[in-house]
């Protein structure tokens, strides 16, 4: 009785033209996906009423009886989603997001001023990893903690894990962070693992991008060689927005000083009382039970096979998107990808992230710009960082994929040719508005 659209039409109103705007065009960002109704309904369920600070069975709150329940079956559903053994990993589910699942695991596992290590987000690592430039700390891990970021290798793409190991045994970072934004390829968690061993140092996998893919085991698992994983719920995974935080159960024992070090291998470590505790009450107070129920159902659907199709099929049409715009000419950093993202490099074609990202969104195609290993500036992105999660739970398989490929095709060679420098300088804004018209007048290319 009580609807939104008669309660406040404006934001109905808005709420539809967004979910228009979803249904018509293509979703290419890499780290977006469309949930399930069954998930939307959980959101918008009375959970969001329920107070419940604390952790089942010890609230601060009465009346948290079915809350707890709720909270028990996605712990459950997470270990099984990942086929991890109840008595080795312990799962947070009660984290409001990526950056600060993150946040929560360094606050937990480091002093103030701790030190880090994670991929430098113009060579596809994220903010939550350490970002800062030399002039400023961007992101609040760089701000709390000391940070160094590790880079990949400029001619190949690929992150160099030599230069990697012998700065970290300058730096002696306590954590190291295994994780990525945009980079397309499978991670070598092995090779951290035994960097971090080298150093006594707690390896992170964030999983964030790839964890849907994880769960159905088509790109390399973490769980294997780290002792903490984290993720977002929203990207591959398909639930909801929010996070995890997996952890190994257990303390740590110290072990003795390698051959030729002084230091001391491992600190002594309860990661689950210290993760836990830096969530609630370190960082949030009461956790978002809709969502937290809404990852239970998400984590239900990675059970199926049905996920496991998709998860297989989003590598298959990211590879196959690569495939058609390199036989067209196209360079993508590290040449291909063996997950759900490319990046390609329009530095070739004298174009900048920026005016391709509104060239495609012009055309309905969403994408985001993205740095280029070797850009000078975070600012003027040289690329597009390119997903197939969303299109291909829509159902898309390769065929539609190749069309997909020629519309990105056409639209770039448009704004290559508007781009290119004449006489008469057009400010950028004209640019555009040329764009679209000439879209509008190419019959070849849909919206
Ligand atoms: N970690 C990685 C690897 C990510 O790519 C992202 C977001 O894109 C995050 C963390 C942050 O997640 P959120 O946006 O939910 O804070």
């Amino acid at each position: 009785r009580e609807l939104l659209r008669d309660i406040d039409p404006e934001m109905f109103g808005l709420i539809q033209k967004e979910k228009q705007r979803q249904i018509r065009g293509l979703e290419m960002i890499a780290s977006e996906n469309f949930t399930s109704r069954a998930v939307l309904e959980a959101l918008g369920s009375c959970l969001t009423n329920k107070y419940s600070e604390g952790y089942p069975g010890v609230r601060y709150y009465g009346g948290n009886e079915y809350i707890d329940e709720i909270e028990i079956l996605t712990q459950k559903r997470a270990l099984q989603a990942f086929n991890l053994n109840p008595s080795e990993w312990g799962v947070n589910v009660q984290s409001l997001s990526g950056a600060p699942a993150n946040f929560a695991v360094y606050t937990a596992l480091l002093e103030p001023h701790g030190r880090l290590m994670g991929l430098d987000l113009p060579d596809g690592g994220h903010l939550s990893h350490g970002y800062a430039t030399p002039t400023k700390k961007i992101s609040s891990t760089s701000a709390f903690f000391e940070t160094m970021p590790y880079k990949v290798d400029p001619k190949t793409g690929l992150i160099d894990y030599e230069t990697l190991s012998k700065t970290s045994k300058l730096f002696r970072p306590k954590i190291i962070v295994a994780g990525i934004s945009c980079y397309s390829r499978n991670l070598e968690y092995d090779k951290f693992r035994s960097i971090c061993d080298d150093i006594g140092a707690i390896l992170v996998a964030d999983m964030a991008h790839v964890s849907g893919l994880v769960a159905a085991n088509v790109v390399n698992n973490p769980f294997e060689y780290a002792d903490v994983v984290t993720t977002t719920t929203h990207k591959s995974l398909r639930g909801p927005r929010a996070a995890l935080i997996f952890f190994r159960r257990g303390i740590k024992k110290k072990q003795a000083p390698k051959k030729g070090t002084k230091d001391e291998q491992v600190e002594n470590f309860d990661y689950e009382k210290k993760i836990n505790e830096a969530i609630f009450p370190g960082l949030q107070g009461g956790p978002h039970n809709n969502t937290i129920a809404a990852i239970g159902i998400a984590l239900k659907e990675v059970a199926s096979d049905e996920f496991k199709t998709y998860a297989k099929q989003v590598i298959n049409n990211a590879r196959q998107l690569v495939k058609t715009l390199q036989e067209k000419g196209y360079v993508f950093v590290s040449g291909g990808t063996d997950t759900h993202l490319a990046l390609l490099d329009l530095r070739p074609l004298g174009l900048d992230g920026a005016k391709t990202e509104k060239a495609l969104e012009a055309v309905s195609i969403t994408v985001n710009k993205n740095t280029c290993p070797g850009d000078k500036s975070a600012l003027k992105p040289s690329g597009i960082r390119l997903g197939t999660p969303a299109l291909t739970t829509r159902g898309f398989r390769e065929n539609d994929i190749i069309e997909v490929a020629n519309y990105i095709d056409q639209a770039i060679k448009l704004a290559t040719a508007i781009n290119k420098p004449h006489d008469n300088q057009k400010s950028s804004q004209t640019t555009l508005k040329d764009f679209k018209e000439n879209m509008k007048r190419n019959e070849h290319v849909k919206s």
